[in-house]
């Protein structure tokens, strides 16, 4: 019902739209120093302020918890839905060519700005819905509420503080992701690893190793400083590596530590992959991983430190990403392989530090998972922080909840995906009726958090009819 009314009443309105996007991606809504009352910085109080103005504007009823997050109501009954958007955005970075970050653009029918479809853009379809259903005069029987977070992107207090004094919705939609529906968010193990060695003086010997920056992210790059290893020898060693591993490796002369000048037997090995997130790792080319694939047929002379650097590579082998050699390989047909990564190393004769993002299946419990990879690190005299296993969060697909928006979605898109299993956590991860749903489209790449993050004008707007109607469905 009300698919005409609501598909001509967007015909007109993409100009609309696409003004109130612009609205808050020119406010500058990184995270910045707490304030008195702003809790995340001005930038996402003020988005914050401005978005809930476009809805009052609207005729809504706003409320504004203590600028962590906001609230628009779309009528005083009972609640049936949520819809949760954030604010907030991630630093603008660099090498933008279409426009600057916050002076958005739109070109060929790409809306360019940061925001744009993470989350502003989402978040002013969900509204718009919201004005669609009014202006038509659509009776709803129950209330749908849109929240506007403003801490998605590091750390989500802002729904913590929400929830403190909400309830959830029987229903909650979050359109921070992509359609269809995303029913299924692994679960995962992140932890932090150290060592305290017995530093070996003997040559040759690997005197330092550096990699990754990010638990979560694939490194791009690595480099070791060797000493005392016959040139040859590393050379062919990286040749060999680089055909197995898709890194590419370069081995250079280098200076010694405290500057006695080069040809002393230094060598720097760099390496060089694909980044990617730890939840894509078959996106990736993991540089540390293959600088531990080289390092492991070094023959270094026998050390505490150069046996731990091996028993890591034993546990994660280059392009073994789904745990096998850690023995936590599994797989569910709801969720797919678990994935396991090692993305950060820093080594020195004396000391290790580095972490480990692991992302498991539906059928993973504590004791298949964490246990084992913890026993395991112990057992090579590394000690674990900082890793607790969350459960993964799953909403069955034919909940009707679930089928709902998957029948609005096909009906306004003529397209026939699945919903969707993810490594990565939502903002609904944990709720007991919450699943991901929008915007980006399958085949879309809209370069969030990247240079050039655009939404598709047209697709912006499919997405505030597919919303008005799951509203029309669920409220009505
Ligand atoms: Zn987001």
């Amino acid at each position: 019902m009300y698919k005409k009314e609501i598909q001509a009443y967007f015909q007109t309105r993409q100009e609309d739209l696409i003004q109130d996007a612009c609205r808050l991606i020119r406010v500058k809504s990184v995270k910045g120093p707490a304030l008195s009352g702003k809790p995340f910085g001005p930038g996402p109080a003020e988005a914050l302020a401005e978005a809930l103005d476009i809805a009052a504007e609207m005729g809504f009823q706003t409320k504004n918890y203590d600028n962590y997050a906001g609230a628009v109501d779309f009528n005083d009954k009972e609640k049936q839905l949520d819809i949760l958007a954030h604010l907030d955005v991630v630093p603008a970075g660099e090498d933008w060519t279409k426009t600057t970050p916050y002076q958005p653009v739109v070109i060929d029918g790409r809306l360019y700005g940061r925001g744009a479809s993470d989350d502003k853009g989402p978040a002013v379809a969900a509204l718009h819905a919201m004005k669609a259903i009014k202006d038509l005069k659509i009776p709803l029987k129950k209330n749908v509420r849109l929240i506007l977070g403003t801490d998605e992107e590091s750390g989500c207090e802002d729904i913590r503080h929400y929830y403190q004094q909400e309830a959830e919705a029987p229903m909650t939609f979050t359109p921070d992701a992509s359609f269809p529906v995303i029913n299924v968010e692994k679960g995962g193990l992140q932890g932090c690893f150290t060592g305290k060695l017995e530093e070996g003086a003997a040559l040759p010997r690997v005197r330092k190793l550096d990699a990754g920056l990010r638990g979560n992210i694939i490194p791009d790059s690595a480099s070791a400083l060797l000493e005392g290893f016959p040139r040859e020898e590393v050379l062919w060693l990286a040749k060999r590596t680089a055909e197995k591993t898709g890194a590419s490796f370069q081995v250079k002369d280098a200076d010694a530590p405290g500057g006695t000048g080069k040809g002393n037997g230094f060598l720097t090995v760099t390496v060089t992959g694909r980044s990617s997130h730890s939840s894509l790792p078959t996106d990736g080319i993991n540089a540390l991983t293959a600088l531990l694939e080289l390092i492991s047929r070094l023959p270094a002379a026998d050390s505490m430190g150069f046996r731990t650097l091996c028993a890591i590579q034993s546990l994660f082998p280059h392009g073994d990403w789904k745990g096998v050699a850690a023995h936590v390989a599994m797989s569910d047909p709801i969720s797919g392989d678990l994935t396991l990564c090692c993305n950060v190393l820093h080594y020195e004769p004396d000391c290790l530090t580095g972490s480990f993002d692991c992302r498991s299946p539906v059928c993973a419990t504590k004791e298949l998972v964490q246990d084992v990879l913890l026993r395991q690190l112990e057992a090579i005299g590394l000690s674990v922080s900082g890793a607790f296993q969350y459960p993964a969060h799953h909403i069955p697909e034919d909940a009707p909840f679930v089928r709902t928006l998957m029948k609005c979605y096909r009906e306004y898109t003529g397209r026939d995906n699945k919903p969707m299993a993810i490594g990565g956590g939502s903002y609904v991860h944990g709720f007991k009726n919450g699943v991901a749903f929008g915007c980006s489209f399958p085949g879309t790449d809209n370069r969030m958090h990247g240079a050039d993050e655009f939404a598709v004008v047209e697709e912006l707007v499919v997405s505030a009819m597919i919303f008005a109607q799951v509203i029309v469905d669920l409220c009505g």
